[in-house]
């Protein structure tokens, strides 16, 4: 029996029409498993799941709109949800038909989050998406026509060829869909993508990487969307509530191949082949108790990620530690140099184009650790 409330659930559907070439998650299975995976997920779900009424739900990938609505009705009936819980879908634009859009309404998904990644045909092709820019714009309008709201885009910034004034119009078409929510990837090749292996030419350097992020910067705020985490943007109250969770530190059942979780202080991950996963679905692969120290680390690491920072307060209380003390000259050496900010409540990262603590964040986070 789970010691503490967990109001989270993540599940992954690991199945790709074909393998986008800078893609190393683990995805791409072959649908032939799936009447397989659907019914070890639910043997997974019903071992663990402790009943808790959810907060949020979110259906990641892989790409989860290629299972049918009655399919995605087995798994979402599995928990008990109330109509304030966020519920989240992963799609890929080809994917959106009416009837599709509709039945996810009808399942009691509010959230939908699509992978547009670029506006520019020739990228998408190149980085082996399999659909066109006029797809993006077609299965927005129809998830708005199904009576979706809360629509987030995925684009990615550092593509081969892409200029700034190429980023930009890419910026101009999403915010022109009026989407409630942007999330922005610099291009990171990974070892196991097609383009590790075969690495594209006329990839933008890392000033321009970081010219297209600040701009993205500038663009989103001057419509409206507030920069909240480190890759996200959000029109007011639209901030993703599943990822804040992470963020914050919080619990949360990961289910399917692969899925990492967090319940009773205990960080776990399921197994990442998928013969292994559908043989046991309960059994994890990895599982480890997170000692105190991690466990400030963490909550340093993924709060400086937020736009709002860390609260000191809360942190001392928790952690018994002084924290202004504690670090110092870490403190000092990025107040100094205007990457970290004080706020009334603590310190976050910079947002300010000269100093920019989020552009400097691998660094800056890894002193604290
Ligand atoms: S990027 Fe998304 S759609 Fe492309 S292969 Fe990876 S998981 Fe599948």
């Amino acid at each position: 029996m789970s010691q503490t409330q967990t109001t989270s659930a993540y599940i992954h559907i690991p199945f790709c029409r074909g393998k986008c070439n800078y893609c190393s998650f683990i995805s791409g299975i072959s649908l032939d498993k799936k009447t397989g995976y659907i019914y070890s997920l639910l043997k997974e779900i019903d071992y663990y799941y402790q009943g808790e009424e959810l907060k949020t739900l979110y259906i990641g990938g892989g790409t989860p709109s290629l299972l049918e609505v009655d399919e995605l009705y087995k798994i979402i009936n599995k928990f008990n949800y109330n109509t304030n819980t966020e519920i989240t879908i992963e799609v890929n634009p080809n994917d959106i038909t009416e009837d599709f859009a509709v039945g996810l309404k009808t399942l009691g998904i509010n959230r939908v989050s699509m992978g547009a990644q670029s506006f520019d045909d020739k990228t998408l092709k190149l980085i082996g998406r399999r659909h066109t820019s006029s797809e993006i714009y077609e299965s927005v309008n129809i998830l708005k026509n199904a009576g979706f709201e809360n629509i987030s885009l995925d684009l990615i910034y550092g593509l081969p060829n892409q200029t700034l004034d190429m980023f930009r119009q890419d910026l101009k078409k999403v915010i022109s869909l009026g989407v409630k929510h942007i999330s922005l990837y610099g291009l990171k090749i990974d070892e196991g993508c097609y383009f590790y292996s075969n690495m594209p030419e006329n990839l933008p350097n890392e000033d321009i990487q970081a010219d297209m992020y600040l701009m993205a910067g500038e663009i989103t705020n001057k419509n409206g969307y507030e920069h909240y985490e480190i890759s996200n943007y959000s029109k007011p109250n639209y901030n993703s509530k599943h990822n804040t969770n992470y963020w914050k530190c919080g619990q949360y059942y990961g289910f399917g191949l692969s899925a990492h979780g967090y319940v009773d202080g205990i960080r776990y991950s399921n197994p990442t082949d998928i013969e292994k996963y559908m043989q046991n679905p309960t059994s994890r692969e990895y599982g480890k108790f997170i000692t105190k120290k991690e466990k400030l680390e963490e909550r340093i690491f993924l709060g400086l990620r937020l736009y709002k920072g860390i609260n000191i307060d809360d942190i001392n209380n928790e952690f018994k530690i002084d924290f202004d003390e504690k670090y110092k000259n870490i403190l000092e050496k990025y107040l100094l140099s205007g990457h970290l900010v004080k706020t009334d409540i603590g310190y976050r990262l910079s947002d300010s184009v000269e100093t920019n603590g989020f552009l400097l964040s691998n660094i800056i986070l890894s002193d604290f650790m």
